[in-house]
């Protein structure tokens, strides 16, 4: 007791820098990459723990509680809680994540421009030049036939036989060995998560990177930032430690959207942080096909049917044996046989781009995110999950499994799949789960609207950038990775240009 107590006031760690990220996601190491590359002074914060891919569990549930947030019980609040997927370690959410690579649609990028006044961040021009080096240094690459796998596999005759619009998936990982264990950190460092590459590449030219410091708030004086301060933890098993402050001339907030919203209204930011909070919550479907999958070799996610005009993408999605088992419904000697079979079956999820806004305050016991997809949204759920079953059906399954609370626990046929359209579903019918997460911190012009502007730089606190997800002022319906670190790129060019200008004054 004594010692948590001297832990909340001793400072056990003090530092300096030109440029302080907190956070070390797609944004926060996108921005290191960008400015230790033009020689700035660059100091990483990040609250969880560094992952050495070798000692990582290959158990999913070992993997996922030592690197996501709450070991992955983050939710809404409400009803139907919605878990809230974000990593919490370096590399933040691309550690576990499946490497699945979108450039922004025009359409977005066209909505930013007329709707929130972000012509500049989104220049197409500059955009392009900044995708082809991300893709090049990233190595981007569609994935082959060699490692898509049984589950995508599948997935592809049935689009194919639909005639939907289906493709392999454009991935960060070229060199895919097929492993299926994106979630637990890909075993031979194949996949380019910000943990392997931009974080490294940044400390060899020249960054430091600083582990379990978690961020409480940027200090201002005088309308300035002017570093950063917060609790030291032991980054694996939490434990305070004592305080920690670190001074900077500029701050770049990279928490996530979850937290980034948290570290300015502890900072004494109001207005729109915490507003316009979005996701593509989603779901899905498990089917029993007569020959083996062979989930477990292939990409984790190596294929994909985008929606757009109808408000969702269907991916492939191989769970490792443990959560798969967790899926099949039954007991007893029903589910011992289905269980016996582990080797046939094969996942498909939605993502779906929901039109809900919610907001994110803090609550007594951490992050309270206020969340609730309208009927319009729980339709188009409905829309996507009907569709995979249709899917699994044409590929051949025997079984379909919806896990749809109040539709039946197996389907054996396309025509039974009829019964999933009867009745509009409604709010917990579905279990949704979100990854894709943006909001809370939204770029804009206007400031009444807007908590940064389009160069990233908080309205009325100098010295002060956000750039991660939190400043999307929408949604995307194609996975964020690449969009976030786009535009990040950008900003962290125009920040690196303005330092270097102020050096040569
Ligand atoms: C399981 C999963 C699969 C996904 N698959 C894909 C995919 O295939 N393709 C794709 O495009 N997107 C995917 N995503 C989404 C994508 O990874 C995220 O959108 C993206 O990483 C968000 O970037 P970010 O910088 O905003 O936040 P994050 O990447 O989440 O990084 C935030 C960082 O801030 C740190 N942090 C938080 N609070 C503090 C604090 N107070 N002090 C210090 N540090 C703090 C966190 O530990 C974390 O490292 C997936 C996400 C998940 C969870």
């Amino acid at each position: 007791m004594l010692r948590a107590m001297l832990g909340l006031t001793k400072t056990v760690y003090e530092d300096s820098a030109e440029v302080v990220i907190v956070g070390t996601g797609a944004g926060g190491a996108t921005a290191a990459r960008v400015l230790a590359a033009a020689g700035v002074d660059v100091l990483m914060l990040e609250e969880g723990p560094r992952l050495q891919t070798a000692k990582r569990p290959r158990a999913a549930v070992g993997a996922l509680s030592g690197s996501l947030r709450a070991a992955g019980s983050q939710t809404t609040t409400g009803m139907a809680p919605i878990p809230l997927l974000q990593g919490l370690c370096v590399g933040g959410s691309t550690a576990m994540n499946s490497g699945i690579i979108w450039r922004m649609p025009e359409d977005v990028r066209q909505t930013w421009i007329a709707e929130h006044g972000l012509a500049s961040l989104v220049d197409a021009e500059a955009l392009e030049r900044i995708y082809a080096v991300i893709e090049e240094e990233l190595e981007v690459a569609e994935t082959s036939d060699e490692v898509l796998g049984g589950n995508a596999t599948l997935m592809r005759m049935a689009s194919e036989a639909l005639g939907l619009p289906g493709k392999a998936m454009s991935r960060n990982a070229r060199r895919c060995e097929g492993k299926g264990e994106c979630l637990q950190g890909c075993p031979g460092e194949r996949r380019q998560s910000m943990d392997v590459s931009y974080v490294p590449r940044s400390i060899r030219d020249g960054a430091r990177l600083e582990t379990g410091c978690r961020v409480e708030r940027v200090d201002i004086e005088g309308g300035r930032a002017v570093g950063v301060s917060g609790l030291k933890v032991d980054p694996v098993s939490r434990e305070v430690l004592g305080r920690f402050r670190v001074r900077a001339q500029h701050v770049v907030v990279a928490a996530g959207v979850v937290h980034t919203p948290l570290v300015l209204q502890r900072s004494g930011l109001r207005g729109m942080v915490g507003h316009r909070f979005q996701a593509h919550p989603g779901a899905a479907i498990v089917g029993r096909f007569p020959e083996p999958v062979r989930m477990s070799y292939g990409a984790t996610q190596g294929y994909e049917v985008p929606m757009r005009d109808r408000g969702f993408k269907l991916e492939s999605l191989s769970l490792p044996p443990e959560m798969l088992a967790a899926r099949l419904p039954g007991a007893g000697a029903e589910w011992q046989e289905r269980i016996a079979n582990l080797d046939h079956y094969a996942q498909w999820c939605a993502q779906v781009r929901m039109e809900a806004k919610g907001r994110i305050t803090a609550g007594p016991l951490g992050p309270l995110a206020f969340y609730e997809p309208t009927e319009r949204d729980l339709a188009k759920v409905q829309d996507a999950l009907t569709l995979i079953c249709d899917m699994m059906f044409e590929a051949g399954a025997v079984e379909v499994y919806p896990g749809i609370d109040g539709v039946p626990e197996v389907l054996r046929s396309r025509a039974e799949v009829a019964t999933l359209r009867e009745k509009a579903w409604q709010t917990g019918q579905v279990h949704l789960v979100a990854s894709h997460l943006f909001g809370t911190a939204v770029a804009g012009a206007d400031p009444s609207t807007s908590v940064v502007d389009d160069q990233l730089r908080a309205h009325g606190v100098s010295g002060l950038y956000v750039m991660d997800a939190s400043v999307f002022p929408t949604n995307m319906g194609v996975n964020p990775q690449h969009s976030i670190m786009a535009v990040v790129w950008r900003a962290a060019e125009a920040l690196a240009a303005r330092i270097d200008q102020r050096a040569a004054a």
